[in-house]
């Protein structure tokens, strides 16, 4: 049975049910004074007629404290918070993103779900909000191995051409280093500004154990890593080396090709201020793959998990740039 014809991607009452027991395993959580499982449903609730829904829509999901009068819904606090767009159709979004390999452009989210290519677009950045990891433990521990390398993507349009060949090499793309754990076989990418080593070491130094040993290409910025980690080995790509053995940048070269032709065939524009949020998506569903033990319906749960404490209002989104992403 497909997960998409699941009751709570359907109905209404369903998909909150479905996501009050994810995120309320305890009974339910007043977000006002932070009572567990002292609130009552309150069930028939309408909202005020309306010239389109003249007896009202039937409030779903609404509790009541007990101990300090007030109501809520499992959608305060959560990135379905102040969204119109009905809860069963989230999750659909929610499993949409997750299941493809590629990612879903907020066009094909739009069609699919039938909401406004607006309303698909905001969805879609706050899901990929949920699968940021706050995951802070360093990669490549207990002497691990961790490759590193870094790809050009895009137009970074805050970055103006010079010279003659306008447009040609690689100073006016956005940057972006990943970190492969081949231990653990998970991802991590971060948009830099640009490739120096006083901007790449530090990232390092932050996310990888020190008694890890890094694999890298020849490139200079990485010349000095034996001063941090306690190996450092690199592959000679100039010189037509692909790998000697265990020294090889294969893994991270592998998330890469999945990343880029995600990027080119369906976001084609990506704004600088947008592209940590696409890197987290193709590292969650990288971390999340199948051959790391889950499968589509799970992943779409570890997504659903997060949802609490990353609200994303579209101010934060977007401020004052059009809307670049399709
Ligand atoms: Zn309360």
């Amino acid at each position: 049975m497909s997960v998409l014809s699941a009751a709570y991607m359907h109905d209404e009452a369903a998909a909150f049910a479905h996501v009050e027991a994810m995120l309320w395993p305890e009974g339910p959580v007043c977000p006002h004074c932070g009572g567990v499982d002292k609130a009552y449903r309150l069930e028939g609730v309408r909202t005020k007629p309306s010239k389109k829904n003249p007896e009202g829509v039937e409030r779903h999901g609404l509790w009541k404290c007990r101990e300090c009068r007030k109501q809520f819904t499992v959608r305060k606090g959560t990135i379905f918070e102040e969204s119109h767009i009905a809860l069963h159709l989230w999750l659909q979004a929610i499993h949409l993103m997750v299941s493809s390999k590629k990612g879903i452009s907020s066009h094909q989210l739009h069609r699919v779900l039938g909401i406004t290519y607006k309303s698909a677009w905001f969805l879609s950045h706050r899901i990929r909000e949920c699968m940021r990891s706050g995951d802070l433990a360093p990669m490549g521990g207990n002497g691990g191995a961790v490759e590193v390398d870094e790809t050009f993507i895009g137009n970074d349009r805050s970055i103006k051409p010079k010279g003659e060949k306008k447009g040609r090499g690689y100073a006016h793309k956005h940057k972006m280093l990943t970190l492969v754990d081949r231990n653990t076989k998970r991802a991590k990418s971060i948009v830099v500004d640009d490739l120096k080593a006083s901007t790449l070491v530090p990232i390092l130094q932050a996310n990888i154990d020190r008694e890890a040993t890094i694999y890298t290409d020849e490139a200079g910025q990485y010349r000095n890593l034996r001063r941090d980690f306690d190996g450092h080995d690199f592959v000679r790509h100039g010189q037509g080396e692909y790998g000697r053995g265990i020294v090889h940048t294969n893994t991270v070269e592998g998330f890469y090709s999945i990343f880029k032709r995600g990027m080119k065939g369906v976001y084609q524009h990506c704004g600088k201020q947008h592209l940590h949020r696409y890197a987290a998506e193709f590292d969650f569903r990288y971390n999340h793959r199948v051959a790391n033990g889950v499968d589509d319906a799970e992943r779409g749960q570890i997504a659903l998990r997060s949802v609490v404490g990353k609200r994303l209002t579209y101010r934060r989104i977007d401020e004052s740039e059009t809307m670049q992403a399709l």
